[in-house]
């Protein structure tokens, strides 16, 4: 009996898929660049299941690579073309096992769609803050073994900010209880932040209990535009003053991205008189309906109208209206995908070195490649805007010449942020794209010491080989 026969036996036959067609969406990335190869694909439908394979794994020294909603951006979910390791995907674990209103936090399993778990907290009068543009596909495992940032990290902070517990299974199939309801916990080492961000490379995590907010009762929502991202930064000095901690988004786009989006999605719209240079997505809110925060706004742009920190601006009057506004910063990444070959990036810088930042990158499109259009788009109060450069659709005849090009690119990319002292990767990880990158830009000694925390978890290597360290 082969090694996947023994285990098939001892699952129910819905858990494991091994025909090529049933396989095929769990073996390709999101971008659609890497393709994947696996003995099977694996669906548990409890955590002891979850257990079983890994004890299994273990025996049998299969490499397993776990999986949510596949929308990572990072290759990190991607099995590798050698056909040797199975995906192990989460989303029959699906329920919200508990909501607590008195403490204000939700429990989750990891295959929890994100969309859901935002939908039970609204319906239950609070808010899960994390917000991505793939939040009706990507899961509850897979935003926090990424530490998933999106539009609204400015306020409530990252996944680590939400998280309070984890449950999980070890490399050996030992399931950890840790997925607690606790707003302090001392004791002991916190494993908890070390899997928060691990990339499926530490453990499998089966549930999460996060933190919950007030629901925001009123909001107001405005497009800008502006002639520069150094008046980006400005505005949003004048908006903290006025609007503190109400500002829940403050994201910047350039006018190339804009006109792509416009162009390319269905559905988008500028609800400006015209085009400017740069765009600012401003989202304020409050958990009284009573705050008068439209008229805060409001007031705030008309002043930076009359400073000359704006072009134009609209505020929305309706959640239609809104609605429109995010829906054109959120029809980004699908436009990027449809406009051509691009190579993205997820580098962050201190806020203030945002405008330095994009001016470096200009300057390098400009004088190295040519071909290519710089993009810019993101959040820019936490300095992480994602300059994507982005080259005609059969500029590159093949995957080769295309991974040769990203190679240069990244490396001129991540020079400037360096020198900036920004990383390479603000939100989206390292995944399999970026441990070369990871390896140039981390200390030694701090390589050294993910090493042997790798080694601690996973003494066999099978947790998603190849992701985050590498292979050795
Ligand atoms: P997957 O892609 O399935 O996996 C991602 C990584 O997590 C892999 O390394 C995988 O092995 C690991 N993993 C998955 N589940 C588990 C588990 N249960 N246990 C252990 N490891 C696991 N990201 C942002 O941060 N901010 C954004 O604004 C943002 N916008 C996006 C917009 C679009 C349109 C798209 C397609 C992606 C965007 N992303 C963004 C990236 C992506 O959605 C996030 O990284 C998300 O957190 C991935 O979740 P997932 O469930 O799809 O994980």
């Amino acid at each position: 009996m082969s090694a996947l026969a023994a285990l098939e036996a001892s699952l129910d036959p819905s858990c494991v898929l091994v025909e090529p067609e049933a396989m095929a969406p769990f073996l390709r990335d999101w971008r659609g660049r890497r393709q994947g190869q696996a003995q099977a694909v694996l669906r548990p439908r409890s955590v002891e299941d979850v257990s079983a394979i890994l004890r299994w794994a273990s025996a049998t020294r299969t490499p397993v690579v776990p999986q949510g909603g596949n929308t990572g951006l990072s290759g990190g979910a991607t099995p590798d073309a050698s056909g040797d390791a199975v995906v192990l995907s989460l989303g029959r674990l699906n329920r919200i096992r508990s909501l607590d209103r008195a403490g204000d936090t939700l429990t989750a399993e990891a295959g929890c769609v994100l969309a859901h778990v935002q939908q039970a907290a609204a319906e239950a009068g609070r808010l899960f803050p994390l917000s991505l543009g793939s939040e009706g596909s990507c899961q509850v495992g897979g935003i926090v073994a990424t530490n998933a940032g999106g539009i609204n990290v400015i306020r409530y902070g990252t996944v680590r900010d939400l998280v309070l517990g984890l449950d999980y299974v070890r490399a050996d199939g030992a399931v950890i209880h840790g997925s607690k309801p606790l707003r302090k916990d001392n004791a002991g080492y916190a494993l908890r932040d070390l899997l928060i961000g691990s990339e499926g490379t530490l453990a499998v995590i089966t549930a999460a209990t996060f933190r919950l907010f007030p629901q925001p009762r009123a909001s107001a929502t405005a497009l800008c535009g502006l002639a520069s991202p150094n008046a980006a930064i400005a505005l949003l000095a004048a908006l903290r003053e006025v609007a503190g901690e109400r500002i829940s988004s403050f994201e910047l786009m350039c006018d190339t991205e804009l006109g792509l989006t416009l162009e390319l999605v269905a559905g988008t719209a500028l609800p400006l008189g015209g085009r400017h240079p740069w765009y600012v997505f401003i989202e304020l809110a409050d958990s009284d309906p009573e705050a008068p925060i439209e008229a805060t706004l409001t007031a705030c742009l008309a002043t930076a109208l009359e400073r000359d920190l704006l072009s134009d601006a609209v505020v929305a009057h309706s959640g239609a209206q809104a609605q429109a506004i995010w829906h054109l910063r959120f029809a980004v990444a699908e436009a990027n995908r449809l406009a051509g070959q691009s190579v993205p990036h997820d580098t962050s810088v201190a806020t203030a070195d945002v405008p330095a930042f994009i001016a470096g990158v200009g300057a390098v499109a400009a004088a190295r490649f040519p071909a290519a259009r710089p993009l810019f788009v993101g959040h820019v109060g936490d300095g992480n805007i994602h300059a994507n450069l982005l080259f005609p659709k059969a500029f590159f005849p093949d995957a080769a010449s295309y991974a040769e090009t990203a190679e240069r690119v990244n490396a001129a990319v991540f020079e400037i942020a360096a020198r900036l002292g920004g990383s390479i990767t603000a939100e989206h990880g390292i995944g399999r794209s970026f441990v070369g990158a990871l390896r140039r830009a981390a200390q030694p000694e701090a390589l050294e010491l993910m090493r042997a925390v790798k080694h601690a978890f996973d003494p066999l290597g099978i947790l998603n080989p190849g992701a985050v360290l590498g292979d050795d």
